[in-house]
């Protein structure tokens, strides 16, 4: 089977051919465009060079931002609100093409190939300039009314606590991001504060850090009590540090220890293609 899987990003499109879903055996890229008809032009592009190497492999689309079930995005990185993407898309392409959140994206892959596999009750968070992931219950994606995905990183941790972007004061994206960990550190990029953590410096930034983490974790785990939580997004690039320090202290919480001694937390297995991978999978979930 050979899926194309498009990731569009704040500031780049990623195309990638998959075989058997997980080989990318062609890839493209190119900077996003601000406007919407442009992005949708440029997918189409994209799509249509592959294509004349692949013929008629399906589509799917990963894109940043919160997308409804009619295909309209809003996405702080594109600075677009209720932009009507998909429409557009469809109007290219002749027809619907499958669109997805890119966290949910990223879910499905690991669903599918990752460290998820198999799991009935597990779920994904990426930390990265927000906090964003998606939940698997009975084996299947969790989705809201009208196919609306949820938003993990904006459940409240800190009642009348910092604004954050979605309206919302308090939420947990807005303490536990991995932004808010080069805050934390005076501006510190999050790899230079890893690397000076592993060499034991900045245990206070690190420590107070990893209880934001907790915090939303230990939620997750009593309302969800799940198998496993996948780690993943730019801080999981940075290794078995970070997950050991996610773990130790989740499993310090009452959530652990009391309600939920089962939950694994282990790493994402994808990082920068996880995007491509979920398009890929979303696609090879459509009926033909
Ligand atoms: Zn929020």
């Amino acid at each position: 089977m050979q899926t194309i899987g498009v990731d569009i990003g704040g500031t780049t499109i990623k195309l990638g051919l998959v075989k058997d879903g997980l080989n990318i055996i062609y890839r493209d890229r190119r900077f996003s465009p601000r406007e919407p008809q442009q992005m949708a032009q440029a997918v189409f592009d994209m799509v249509s060079t592959a294509r004349k190497r692949f013929p008629n492999a399906p589509v799917g689309i990963s894109c940043a931002g919160s997308i409804d079930g009619g295909g309209f995005v809003t996405a702080a990185q594109l600075g677009w609100f209720n932009a009507p993407l998909g429409e557009m898309i469809e109007t290219l392409f002749g027809k619907p093409i499958p669109m997805d959140n890119d966290a949910m994206c990223a879910l499905y892959a690991e669903a599918a190939y990752g460290v998820l596999k198999g799991c009935s009750t597990g779920i994904l968070v990426t930390f990265g300039t927000g906090i964003g992931g998606g939940i698997i219950t009975d084996n299947r994606p969790l989705r809201g009314h009208g196919g609306l995905h949820g938003e993990i990183g904006h459940m409240l941790t800190h009642a009348g606590g910092r604004a954050c972007s979605c309206g919302q004061v308090g939420c947990w994206e807005a303490y536990a991001a991995a932004s808010v960990l080069r805050q934390m550190a005076g501006g510190m990029p999050v790899k230079e504060v890893i690397s000076r953590v592993r060499a034991g410096e900045l245990a206070d930034v690190w420590h107070a850090y990893l209880n934001e983490v907790a915090l939303g974790l230990a939620s997750l785990m009593m309302i969800f009590a799940p198998e496993i939580i996948a780690i993943g997004g730019g801080l999981s690039n940075a290794g078995e540090l970070v997950i050991d320090g996610i773990r130790q202290t989740t499993q310090a919480t009452p959530s652990f220890q009391i309600f939920n001694p089962f939950t694994r937390i282990e790493s994402a297995r994808f990082q920068n293609d996880a995007g491509i991978l979920g398009a890929a999978a979303l696609a090879e979930m459509q009926p033909e």
